[in-house]
């Protein structure tokens, strides 16, 4: 590549680390309706700084409908390519697990704290500089590239469904909100709801969201005593708690459930070896456990481009009702309609009623096709990694969301996932690693 835009893409290092800092410290949590905007106000204060800091780099901007997304756009031509990024995060979590505000961020040995800096403010910004970099490098786009904001990427893709519903829609594009080199396939993503009436008295409700494996469980119920004991004897982790006991288990996300430890299914195991009959206990115990694949239910679920299928009992509300919230990512080739089958008659056997919350269906793009060829390109030759190939993930990011779309970086091969756990951090260095990146696929693709 003859290109070189290293001295215009250096003078955006700082101003992407303050703008970044300035968009970390909006707690961009959704809380729908609040404050009479779609998700809260802190999302639409995001939204209208990032539409703030695009304007001030030369973008045209629009806030669309109400706050339900934004765009940024710059260039000329008749074809659109998108860049697909989201401004919402995922809730902290406990605050003791975190070594410092969640919203406060802190940079230290390299690396930048703060919820949102990996997912997925960092690289958002990070492509954004970069067509600033062009910019300044004096770049004439043949394009026009759209930076497309989304502020529901984390609970159910109503922004992008609106825009999608009012605006143009990109001819081709990318989602920085991944890995590198790329992500060509993704799986599909079920949430889902088992829900049955309460026939026990048993109370109980824990987890943070569909997505997240839950990483404790309080119990405040009258077992306490027999229950120490079988958490015991499992090896569980566990810790009294001035007013019942609190199993311990390991944040992480979804699409990968066995880097974590389920807190709900522990509770629930040991919860039905002492002698607990309900409903969504029993399920739980007996036909997921702590498969991170419930296989007891699907079999052996997987295929070649993306894996084994995977299962995340992420949140459990045991009151009248009986509920259990359920984030499953299934294998691109695998029909939905099958796993759904499967799932009803498991939970049918146990009187759990199966209720669909959201379906994406999975991404799925030849590996030759012409978007995933420049891209790779690109990434051989500036990142000096030669040998990483388009690969398959159990996210979920935006790029499925358009035809011609794939998910592209932030993050290197070697590098530390802290997306959606405490301490959520990434490498500056690498950031502007992936600002270079970025800079140059754009260069490529407006072409
Ligand atoms: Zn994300």
């Amino acid at each position: 590549m003859v290109e070189n835009f290293d001295s215009q893409l250096a003078a955006q290092q700082e101003p992407l680390k303050k703008a970044l800092v300035e968009l970390v410290r909006i707690p961009s949590v959704c809380n729908e309706g609040a404050g009479g905007f779609p998700f809260g106000a802190p999302i639409d204060q995001a939204l209208r700084k990032a539409l703030q800091i695009a304007g001030e780099l030369g973008f045209k901007t629009q806030y669309g409908d109400g706050g339900y997304y934004g765009f940024a756009e710059i260039g000329e031509g008749v074809e659109m390519l998108g860049i697909l990024g989201h401004l919402d995060v995922v809730p902290p979590g406990k605050l003791k697990d975190w070594n410092r505000d969640p919203f406060d961020p802190v940079e230290k040995d390299g690396f930048l704290y703060g919820r949102g800096t990996q997912d997925d403010k960092g690289p958002l910004l990070a492509s954004l500089f970069a067509v600033k970099a062009l910019l300044d490098a004096g770049v004439k786009f043949n394009k026009r590239v759209r930076f497309i904001f989304g502020t529901d990427e984390e609970t159910l893709w109503r922004c992008i469904n609106r825009y999608k519903e009012k605006e143009e829609t990109p001819a081709l594009g990318f989602s920085p909100d991944a890995r590198f080199p790329l992500i060509y396939a993704e799986k599909g993503l079920l949430q889902l709801n088992l829900e049955g009436q309460n026939q026990t008295d048993l109370r109980l409700s824990g987890g943070s969201a569909f997505n997240a494996v839950p990483d404790m469980m309080f119990y405040d119920g009258v077992l306490q005593e027999e229950l120490a004991s079988k958490l015991d004897d499992l090896g569980f982790a566990y810790e009294w708690k001035e007013d019942g006991i609190e199993v311990k288990g390991k944040a992480a996300h979804a699409m990968i459930p066995e880097e974590g430890i389920n807190a709900i299914a522990r509770l629930c195991i040991a919860l039905r070896s002492v002698g607990v009959e309900s409903k969504a206990v029993n399920f739980i115990a007996r036909e997921v456990g702590e498969d991170p694949n419930a296989t007891r239910i699907f079999g052996d679920c997987n295929d070649a481009p993306s894996g084994k299928l995977k299962f995340n009992i992420g949140l459990i509300n045991l009151g009248e009702k009986e509920q259990i919230s359920i984030d499953s990512r299934i294998p691109v080739t695998v029909s939905k309609e099958e796993i759904v089958k499967k799932l009803k008659a498991a939970a049918a056997a146990y009187g759990l009623e199966y209720k669909e919350f959201d379906w994406l269906p999975p991404l799925y793009l030849p590996k030759d096709h012409p978007v995933i060829e420049t891209l790779m390109k690109v990434y051989h030759q500036v990142s000096g990694d030669k040998v990483s190939q388009p690969i398959a993930l159990g996210g979920a990011t935006y790029a499925r969301a358009f035809n011609n779309c794939v998910a592209f970086g932030p993050l290197f091969p070697d590098e530390l996932l802290t997306e959606h756990e405490p301490n959520e951090r990434l490498v500056l260095e690498n950031l502007f690693r992936a600002m270079k990146i970025y800079a140059h696929a754009i260069y490529q693709l407006t072409r």
